[in-house]
């Protein structure tokens, strides 16, 4: 089924007077016409890791969690409060895969507004960092991610790929290349 784009049918109670007299006004803003109260549903910010072995082949996850369970996806995960984009990057890759980054380096950052989480849709935008990994041999798939598979620029199937975001910034990884 097609859900709104900006989750009007999720969110309809106002959470200071209960009054079901939320709406948006923006697409990334609240408004209770009862109370006046307002909330931004705001852009998340979210982290991915472009990682290659020697062959220069990346690393791909294979998603063990909803949304697009089994499909393919760089490493990575949303920032948490507090945290810097780098720092959650490099916690990310610990979790998911057991892996240290020794170096990061930004590359870039694309949007995502399909991320549908328990009929929630959240609209990330996604931070590339091109990572250097201290031994790549260890990786072992972990929480979100699972398993792990190395595949050419060349050789991948776009349709595998989870996300936009991710769609695209491999295109654009590729066309640095
Ligand atoms: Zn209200």
């Amino acid at each position: 089924m097609q859900k709104s784009a900006n989750n009007a049918d999720i969110f309809k109670y106002c959470p200071k007077c209960g009054a079901a007299a939320l709406h948006f006004v923006k697409s990334n803003k609240l408004v209770c016409d009862v109370c006046s109260f307002e909330f931004y549903h705001n852009t998340a910010v979210a982290v991915v890791a472009i990682i290659t072995n020697d062959k220069g082949q990346l690393l791909f996850v294979e998603r063990a969690l909803q949304p697009s369970i089994g499909m393919l996806d760089f490493p990575g995960g949303f920032v948490d409060p507090g945290e810097s984009a780098e720092n959650a990057v490099t916690r990310e890759i610990k979790e998911e895969l057991d892996l240290d980054v020794t170096d990061l380096q930004y590359f870039c950052s694309e949007p995502n507004t399909c991320y549908e989480y328990k009929s929630v849709i959240y609209k990330t935008v996604d931070f590339a960092y091109i990572c250097k990994i201290a031994d790549l041999a260890k990786a072992k798939p972990a929480d979100d991610a699972k398993a792990i598979l190395f595949i050419s620029p060349d050789e991948v199937d776009a349709e595998k790929i989870a996300f936009d975001s991710t769609k695209t910034i491999l295109a654009r990884y590729i066309a640095s290349l």
